[in-house]
C-alpha cells in the first residue's frame, strides 16, 4: 500500500434515479468492507447530472451538484444516475461510460448496460435483425438468449454490480487508483459484460492485495 492514502470522513451516495435500487444491499456491503467509514444515502428529487448531447458536462454537473450538496470536500461523494453519457477518449470519439471517477464520482445505471460490450454474437444477431427490419420484434427473444452474458435494464443483479463500481469510486478517492488488474477483484475494469459478470457476480470479492488494504483500513 502506498503511503499517501486519503481517508474520507464519510461516504455519500446521492441517488437521482427513479427506479430506486435496493439500498440495504449496498449499505450492508459498505458496512462489511469499508467498516471505518460512515455511509450516507441521499435520495435526490432533482437531477444533477448534465450532458451536452451525449457528452458528460462536468462543469454544469458540478454547478447543479453544489446546490444540493450536503457533504464536504473531505467526503467521498458518489452520484448514481440513470442518465446515459459518454466522454471523449484519446481517439477523439465518444465512449459510453458506466462510471467516471472524479470529485464527485458518477455511476450510470444505463452506462452499465450500454458501456461494457455485450458478446459479439449479440451484435451479429442485432445487425442481422436490424437489416431485416425485425429488431423490434426479436429484441426480447435475443436478449433472453444472452441473459446470462450481460446486465440489462431493470436487472436483478444490478446491486451486485454496483458494489464493484462503488468500491472503485471509494478506492479512487483514497488512492487515486480505482482499478485492479485482477479479474478476480471487485476493482477490475471490465470492458466486456462477461468480465463484469465474472468479477462482480461469479467472484464477488476483492483480490488478496485489496483485501489486505481493506483489513489495514479497519485499524
Ligand atoms: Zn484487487
Amino acid at each position: 500500500m502506498k503511503n499517501e492514502i486519503n481517508l474520507p470522513s464519510g461516504i455519500y451516495l446521492y441517488d437521482e434515479t427513479e427506479d430506486k435500487i435496493d439500498i440495504k444491499k449496498i449499505k450492508d456491503f459498505i458496512k462489511e468492507n469499508f467498516k471505518r467509514f460512515k455511509f450516507h444515502y441521499i435520495n435526490l428529487k432533482e437531477k444533477v447530472i448534465q450532458t451536452k448531447g451525449l457528452l458528460f458536462d462536468f462543469i454544469e454537473t458540478q454547478k447543479a451538484f453544489e446546490k444540493i450538496r450536503i457533504s464536504t470536500a473531505n467526503d467521498c461523494e458518489i452520484i448514481l444516475t440513470e442518465k446515459l453519457f459518454a466522454t471523449l477518449e484519446q481517439d477523439r470519439r465518444p465512449h459510453i461510460r458506466a462510471s467516471i471517477y472524479s470529485f464527485p464520482s458518477v455511476i450510470s445505471l444505463s452506462g452499465i448496460v450500454e458501456g461494457p460490450a455485450k458478446p459479439k454474437e449479440f451484435y451479429i444477431y442485432k445487425q442481422k435483425y436490424m437489416a431485416l427490419g425485425l429488431w423490434d420484434l426479436k429484441e426480447s427473444q435475443v436478449k433472453k438468449k444472452f441473459k446470462e452474458h450481460f446486465i440489462d435494464y431493470g436487472d436483478k443483479r444490478i446491486e451486485e454490480v454496483l458494489k464493484g463500481y462503488i468500491s472503485q469510486a471509494i478506492f479512487f478517492y483514497m488512492t487515486g487508483e480505482p482499478f485492479c488488474r485482477s479479474k478476480c477483484c471487485r476493482l477490475f475494469n471490465a470492458h466486456w459484460q462477461k468480465d463484469l459478470i465474472y468479477s462482480q457476480i461469479k467472484i464477488a470479492q476483492f483480490c488478496k492485495k485489496h483485501q489486505k488494504i481493506l483489513k489495514k483500513l479497519e485499524n
